[in-house]
């Protein structure tokens, strides 16, 4: 479901951010990208919804071919992902709720089945009875669980994350973590970049670790640096 061939990243500043990144994961799969900061963690992902293109090389993401696709093709491979980062990217003045709300207002689904679709979102991450909370009034992690509600409300058949533990601290970034694990239990592909070893070494799951703008290990149940 996703396929990279011999993709680089030349970035306008000449700084070579990926260096022939060839990789498949498979649909259902939980896979963590590690490595020092400057490795190129970020820029792979940011390739996967279209958010950088690639200098050369092929990209394909359920069934896209990202690397070719037209500008208004884009916001059809971003209904297929769901994307959450570590600081959040909340609307401030919108209520938890809203904040859901407005990935399907934009695609102008029905407002009833708005409403049921949000509540049952917000319902299984976690903050039932928080639908009026407005960001600043929720914690770290609440916030998380907002970002994440808002990435999986289009269905999508994978969860980008980039450092989503990022600003959250060890306890708070477990149950966000267990709850991408409960997600990706229900079939989500789950992709996340994270700086968090204790979290890689103790799940045991799919490591990429880059290193230079490589792959410089893909290990099935791998550690953060072993
Ligand atoms: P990581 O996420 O592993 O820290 P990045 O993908 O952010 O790595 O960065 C890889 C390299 O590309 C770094 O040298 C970084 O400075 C550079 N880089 C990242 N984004 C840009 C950009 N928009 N313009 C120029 N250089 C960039
Ligand atoms: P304005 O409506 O004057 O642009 P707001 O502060 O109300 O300013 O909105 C900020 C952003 O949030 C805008 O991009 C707007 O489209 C979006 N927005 C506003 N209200 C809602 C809502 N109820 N649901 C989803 N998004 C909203």
């Amino acid at each position: 479901m996703i396929e990279l061939y011999d993709v680089w990243k030349t970035y306008g500043n000449g700084v070579e951010a990926l260096r022939g990144v060839s990789v498949k994961i498979k649909k259902g799969e939980f896979v963590y990208v590690v490595g020092p900061s400057g490795a190129g963690k970020s820029t792979f992902i940011k390739m996967l919804y279209r958010e950088e293109k690639p200098s050369k090389g092929a990209i394909f993401v359920n069934g896209f071919n990202v690397d070719k696709i037209k500008e208004r093709q884009i916001p059809m491979i971003r209904r297929t992902i769901g994307v959450v980062f570590q600081d959040f990217k909340l609307l401030p003045n919108l209520t938890a709720f809203e904040n859901v709300a407005f990935a399907l207002e934009v695609i102008e689904t029905p407002k009833k089945q708005i409403a049921r679709r949000v509540l049952e979102m917000l319902d299984q991450v976690g903050l039932k009875g928080k639908e009026h909370s407005k960001p600043n009034e929720l914690s770290g992690g609440e916030q998380q669980r907002v970002s994440i509600a808002r990435a999986l409300v289009n269905n999508p058949a994978i969860i980008i994350a980039d450092e989503p533990t990022g600003n959250l601290d060890p306890d708070t970034s477990w149950e966000i973590v267990r709850l991408l694990e409960d997600i990706n239990y229900k079939g989500t592909t789950v992709i996340m970049a994270t700086h968090n070893k204790d979290i890689v070494n103790r799940t045991k799951k799919r490591v990429l670790a880059f290193e230079g703008g490589k792959i410089a290990r893909d290990e099935r149940r791998g550690g953060y640096d072993d």
